[in-house]
């Protein structure tokens, strides 16, 4: 049988009827003969109307197009014989898209270009990862043993404090994955955020082959979280926090439903009274001097995350970094023009930094230009202040900066 053409090369219409004649190439053989009947009383019970214009149609869907909802939906309707993890697949709170894209990967059902390669719709030398450029795209390769992947696996586990042995395939990585959820202390935000690694590598893999654009590790990982954050809320809407938070502290969620949400402060960490806002901020450089990241976040009354940055700033000594990053902070607020007149205290734990904001006389000549911002905003509010805190109050802000330090380019978000 010819294996593809359109439907009128496989038969022919007789009085306004469709009769189907699919030409076999060869004899079949006994084992196949059953197979070919079923396939053939397959093909004559379907009707064939000759006046109405071919279509594709969905049938699980009234409107006859496909969504992800409706497959998704019947799936999961389907006794999924012989396979558990599968089926377990559609269980999880996540959007119908993400099961989707998680169903395909672990049952090999995605078009990586091995795949395209194997059934001859790409050449063999074309097979290559679009993210390292390194090894051949099979679906554990992109996404579990390509260097960008493991990377962005790595930051997750250790970030929830797991130890763990790099899987052989992103099966075996689900199975674990499943397991380990027995632990971690917020299981919602985990499972999200194994389908939101998989949605961010498929989209960068997507971005790479269609449009060229290189994402990096961290890149995806800030995707990560806000995605995971954006899920959390869409399921569990009493989730009180912020996309920001989640972005800050991933990690430490323990709770994300019901009337309760929790994310666990630094215990040293106090708000600002009510109305007011708080600017934690810090610089960290690898060497005196190295490279160095600058980070910081503004809180109000609840704690609730109102703004951040998280940035790179080249080479030089912590000194520098923390005036900078007092400086990063001055220069986000100045450009808000409702916070003239809301009592705001920027909190950096460099003696040095904070002291040169209030001595000018003090200040070093090479770190001048670096106080303009600062001055402005001492200056437009007499409820502005820039005051010095110990470390362990300012961990939030540390955890930014040393981001920061890797960072290819800046990240500065406000929330909505
Ligand atoms: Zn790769």
């Amino acid at each position: 049988m010819h294996k593809s053409g359109p439907v009128c090369n496989f038969g022919f219409w007789e009085d306004g009827q469709w009769i189907w004649d699919v030409k076999l190439r060869r004899r079949l053989f006994d084992w196949e003969v059953d197979q070919f009947e079923a396939f053939s009383s397959l093909l004559n019970s379907m009707m064939l109307v000759a006046s109405n214009a071919d279509k594709v149609v969905w049938s699980f869907e009234s409107s006859g197009k496909f969504s992800s909802k409706s497959f998704s939906y019947e799936v999961e309707n389907m006794n999924y014989h012989g396979n558990p993890l599968l089926s377990s697949i559609w269980k999880f709170k996540v959007p119908p898209k993400a099961r989707l894209l998680c169903w395909q990967v672990l049952s090999g059902k995605l078009p990586t270009r091995a795949l395209l390669s194997r059934i001859g719709v790409i050449s063999e030398n074309h097979h290559e990862c679009p993210l390292c450029k390194g090894n051949v795209e099979t679906i554990d390769h992109l996404f579990v043993h390509c260097k960008i992947s493991l990377s962005i696996w790595w930051a997750l586990v250790e970030g929830w404090g797991c130890m763990w042995v790099i899987p052989r395939s992103i099966t075996d990585l689900f199975v674990w994955w499943k397991d380990m959820a027995k632990v971690i202390k917020c299981k919602e935000v985990w499972f999200m955020a194994f389908f939101s690694v998989l949605w961010h590598i498929w989209e960068a893999r997507n971005k790479a082959v269609f449009s060229e654009k290189e994402v990096t590790s961290s890149q995806i990982i800030d995707l990560v979280k806000f995605r995971t954050g954006g899920w959390i809320k869409a399921f569990f809407p009493a989730c009180s926090y912020s996309l920001l938070d989640f972005f800050v502290n991933i990690f430490s969620i323990s709770v994300c439903f019901g009337d309760v949400c929790k994310v666990k402060r630094p215990s040293q960490w106090c708000p600002p009274e009510d109305g007011s806002l708080k600017f934690n901020v810090d610089g960290s450089a690898k060497g005196k001097p190295g490279l160095a990241g600058i980070g910081g976040l503004l809180r109000n009354s609840e704690g609730v995350v109102v703004a951040l940055f998280s940035m790179p700033v080249g080479i030089m000594d912590s000194n520098v970094a923390e005036v900078l990053a007092i400086k990063e902070a001055s220069k986000m607020l100045n450009k808000k023009v409702e916070f003239n007149s809301v009592k705001i205290v920027i909190e950096s734990d460099s003696l040095n930094a904070v002291s040169w904001t209030h001595t000018p006389i003090k200040r070093p000549w090479r770190f001048l230009p670096y106080f303009q911002e600062v001055d402005i905003f001492l200056s437009s509010c007499s409820s502005h202040s820039i005051v010095h805190v110990h470390r362990e109050c300012n961990s939030d802000a540390d955890k930014l900066a040393k981001d920061g330090v890797h960072r290819t380019s800046p990240l500065t978000i406000w929330k909505d």
